[in-house]
């Protein structure tokens, strides 16, 4: 089935690069950015599909520090990042909080990318899909086949800042990809955007994104350089 590759950007707890154009939409390439929430309102402005890092399910209460996914759609929002392994590490967020936080997502019409993915002790373990799989189903258990965005990240494959680090083997994300796309109920198998996130950068994303199970990357560092992101977009337009 055909689908348009996305390529979303994950600025993280960094400030907003300069040249915003980069981070535009084309025609056969549909980009979202992730910024710090700071930088939504830039964003917006520049007329990029935005999205936030993270979001709470209770429209308002007494969290100090968060943020409600209501807000952010009242922000101009258009997608949410859930489950990224930065939360579900630093922040224990559990796969049953990821579930309710997309839910609530689709609730209010933003957009949810899922964030799944094994840590290295889990993958030597033998464990990457049974990890995968626990992710995946609390949160099918809870939307059913609405549809949304996944993101496989491995998270031994993530960088972390350190440009060196190695992205997954074509074949091992396809056959994690595959893996995926075989748990979503039917009726949305096929349509289902899965992205690749973990170390993608211009001189592997070809090889990732001719995958035929990859629908689009989830970039981290690369995003942070304008010039990076393009080449990536515009690779992901020629695949
Ligand atoms: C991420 O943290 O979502 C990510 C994919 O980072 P990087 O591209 O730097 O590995």
């Amino acid at each position: 089935m055909e689908r348009s590759l996305l390529i979303a950007a994950n600025w993280k707890m960094y400030p907003a690069p300069d040249s915003l154009k980069n981070y535009l939409s084309l025609k056969n390439v549909d980009v979202v950015v992730f910024p710090n929430f700071f930088d939504l309102e830039s964003c917006i402005k520049a007329k990029i599909v935005t999205g936030g890092q993270f979001g709470r399910p209770e429209d308002t209460g007494a969290y100090t520090g968060d943020v409600s996914i209501a807000m952010l759609k009242e922000q101009g929002c258009t997608y949410l990042l859930c489950g990224h392994s930065d939360r579900r590490w630093f922040h224990k967020e559990s796969n049953e909080f990821v579930a309710e936080q997309t839910a609530r997502a689709i609730e209010l019409s933003l957009h949810p990318v899922i964030c799944v993915g094994e840590r290295e002790e889990e993958r030597d373990a033998g464990r990457g899909k049974e990890v995968v799989e626990a992710q995946l189903s609390a949160v099918l258990k809870k939307i059913g086949d609405a549809e949304v965005t996944y993101a496989y990240e491995p998270v031994w494959a993530i960088s972390r800042g350190d440009p060196t680090k190695p992205a997954a083997t074509p074949n091992d994300a396809q056959e994690m990809h595959a893996f995926i796309r075989s748990l979503l109920p039917a009726k949305i198998r096929e349509s289902t955007r899965i992205l690749y996130g973990g170390s993608m950068k211009p001189e592997n994303c070809e090889a990732l994104l001719k995958l035929p199970d990859v629908n689009g990357g989830l970039v981290g560092g690369a995003s942070l350089d304008p010039e990076a992101f393009a080449t990536i977009v515009k690779i992901a337009a020629e695949c």
